[in-house]
């Protein structure tokens, strides 16, 4: 299967097929449909989210033999040419190329020639933002005076950089990232069509992985296609993808999560072992490790995550049984543990390492009583035996983890003791001084 063959199948002809960019479709077929069309529209928006495409179906709308339209043919000479990118009155210029800026030097002699056989001439000049300074000018000219047949449309991803000047003589339309459940849905409907079975949380990490452009995720569904195509076979399972993609999904992170809850140290390795044997790139799992963290902790807290984060059914009940294994407190010093941990990274010359120790903190941290329970046991305590419970050791949960983590590991984290008593503080004092001294003593490992 030739590459990006879905790409250029699936690239939307009509205004109707164009997908989440409704504000910007809808607006455009009013002003073909009342006949109020603008000599200069400027598309601006991230990478890959629909820009030239829309751009393409407007020149058809205008330039269709049926037009100006808002349903253009797409069978006579005019559609034809415009989605083959061979009509001679629909020029793309590249800003970003070589070339670019000379085509925009040639274009203004050339505008006033009348089009060849279409009603306008449409020049549509993709990364407008690379136009030098005078050429923007040269452009600005023919802007203030436009001769009656001619229409710009201008795209950018870098809205910023267009002067005022122009600017103020455009239709502006900001397109925008498309949500990782839209495009989840699109890729299932191509998937289906093109007769493959892919599992949702393929889907979703392919969605994801796109970062709200349709054109990358398309190209990332062609990808796992092409590798996963063995013969007759048309199931594409969730290994293939991630394979594809480089990524490792959600169920690394719980399972890491899993044997941090059950203060398990040797599933614990074995899952880092898991991790280092996909060669994956410790920074960007960290990235994700931490994404998983903040998801499990929102969800703790009673935030509806599922729309927010791109999240496919599984994936939400995945995240719902692992944020029951902790507290929200935990969670928070959890969180904090790894947010340094993707800092410290950057500066590691081997980040396995850091994972490991910061996996080692987060597991201790399951395993020592929170700073709730020990206040809650010294009020349940009465006065006199107040400082007894101070002094007392962790309970049998903690304990009962060390000698397997020992096991483990030679150097497991030691939960600190509490030192011996002094007259001057009282027992709640101390308990917090440790609690915290603590907190910050993993800070700063
Ligand atoms: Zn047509």
């Amino acid at each position: 299967m030739a590459y990006q063959v879905i790409a250029r199948k699936w690239r939307p002809q009509t205004f109707d097929e164009v997908v989440f960019q409704e504000h910007v479709s809808k607006t455009l077929r009013n002003s073909i449909l009342s006949g109020r069309v603008s000599h200069a529209y400027l598309f601006s928006g991230p990478r890959g989210v629909g820009k030239t495409t829309l751009a393409r179906i407007l020149a058809k709308a205008l330039n269709c033999k049926e037009g100006p339209t808002d349903h253009p043919c797409g069978v006579c000479d005019n559609c034809l040419e415009i989605t083959k990118g061979t009509s001679f009155d629909v020029i793309e210029i590249d800003a970003a190329s070589n070339n670019g800026i000379d085509h925009i030097r040639e274009l203004r002699e050339n505008v006033n020639f009348a089009p060849i056989r279409s009603k306008y001439k449409i020049y549509i000049i993709d990364e407008v933002h690379m136009v030098t300074t005078p050429a923007f000018n040269a452009l600005l000219k023919t802007l203030e005076e436009p001769p009656p047949h001619i229409v710009f449309i201008f795209a950018t991803t870098e809205y910023h950089k267009i002067p005022e000047t122009i600017l103020s003589r455009c239709q502006k339309f900001f397109f925008k990232k498309i949500p990782v459940e839209t495009i989840a849905a699109h890729l299932q409907h191509i998937a289906e069509t093109e007769g493959y079975k892919i599992p949702d949380n393929a889907i979703y990490s392919i969605a994801r992985a796109a970062d709200g452009a349709m054109r990358d995720a398309q190209s990332l569904l062609e990808q796992v296609i092409s590798f996963s195509n063995k013969g007759e076979a048309v199931e594409i399972s969730l290994d293939d993808v991630l394979t594809t993609l480089g990524i490792l999904p959600f169920e690394s992170h719980a399972s890491l999560l899993k044997a941090v809850a059950d203060g398990d140290t040797r599933a614990l390795f074995d899952e880092i072992e898991k991790i280092y044997a996909t060669g994956a790139d410790i920074a960007r799992y960290t990235d994700g490790f931490i994404g998983s963290l903040r998801t499990i902790r929102l969800i703790k807290n009673g935030v509806s995550v599922k729309g927010l984060l791109g999240l496919s059914d599984s994936e939400g009940r995945l995240f719902t049984d692992t944020a029951g294994l902790f507290s929200d407190e935990e969670l928070s010093r959890m969180f904090r543990v790894a947010a340094e941990l993707q800092n410290d990274i950057r500066y590691s010359a081997n980040a396995g390492i850091n994972l490991e120790m910061a996996l080692l903190d987060m597991l201790h941290i399951k395993q020592s009583p929170s700073l709730s329970e020990i206040l809650k046991k010294l009020g349940e305590a009465p006065a006199g035996q107040q400082e007894q419970a101070a002094a007392a050791p962790p309970p049998p949960k903690a304990q009962a983890a060390q000698p397997k983590a020992e096991a483990q590991l030679q150097k497991a984290p030691q939960p600190q003791e509490a030192e011996p008593e002094t007259q001057s503080s009282s027992a709640v004092e101390k308990i917090r001084d440790t609690f915290y001294g603590e907190i910050i003593e993993k800070g700063e490992e």
